[in-house]
């Protein structure tokens, strides 16, 4: 097995997944891969597969493993054959998803002879999911995230940066998001037993602010890679 650093970020929606994620990738220099941002981007561009994903996106539902596990298979490989991930590391906001997601994930990963290193499960509570999703906006053009209260646009819901009208994701609806709390609680979180069993899980505690989430993680990981 060679010694590459395969990291996976696990959390309930709103755990903070997204913004940790380009911060660890960027101090790690992994390859960020988000099943998240690359459906959204496939909605967007209204794509073949961003069409069939909308559907289960906007309900707050997981988009089919099929669809899912041959995109990440794709984007892997290209990343390989590309050399744009540095030492083939690569870290996985929001993908696996449940257990069987993560079956042929490991299918993929144990042909390309790589393995998980850590999985780092951002532990928050139900209450701060809905005070964070409910207050959540984005930039459409830049997607940039704001958080109303703590951290707002500086003129009214316009991005700082592009000057756009800030907007709600879908999915950040309260019906949407109680149903992707649900989803999350029932095939997600099997997935942090599965991996605690093997000794992989870094536990975080995601309440706190994100500077401070960002130093655990770092030591969580450097701490796996000895
Ligand atoms: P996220 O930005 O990671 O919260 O993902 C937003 C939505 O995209 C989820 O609620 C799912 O509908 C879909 N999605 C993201 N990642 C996956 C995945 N690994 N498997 C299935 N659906 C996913």
């Amino acid at each position: 097995m060679k010694n590459n650093l395969i990291c996976v970020l696990i959390g309930a929606p709103g755990a903070g997944k997204g913004t940790q994620a380009k911060n660890v990738a960027n101090h790690f220099k992994c390859k960020l891969i988000s099943t998240g941002d690359i459906l959204r981007e496939n909605v967007e561009n209204k794509t073949v597969l961003g069409l069939e994903a909308k559907k289960y996106i906007d309900n707050g539902n997981l988009a089919p493993a099929q669809i899912v596990v041959s995109m990440i298979k794709n984007v892997i490989k290209s990343s390989i054959e590309k050399k744009d991930a540095s030492d083939n590391n690569f870290l996985f906001d929001g993908f696996p998803r449940d257990l069987e997601q993560n079956k042929l994930f490991e299918q993929i990963l144990a042909q390309l002879n790589l393995s998980i290193k850590a999985v780092i499960y951002i532990n928050i509570e139900d209450d701060v999911v809905y005070e964070r999703l409910t207050n959540r906006r984005v930039c459409p053009k830049c997607n940039r995230v704001y958080h109303l209260k703590f951290n707002p646009p500086k003129f009214d819901n316009l991005c700082d940066d592009c000057k756009v009208a800030l907007i709600t994701r879908e999915d950040d609806k309260i019906d949407v998001i109680k149903k992707r709390l649900e989803v999350y609680k029932q095939l997600t979180e099997p997935l942090i037993e599965y991996y605690r069993k093997k000794n992989k899980v870094i536990e975080i505690n995601g309440n706190k602010d994100a500077e401070e989430v960002l130093k655990d993680i770092i030591s969580g990981i450097n701490c796996a890679k000895q």
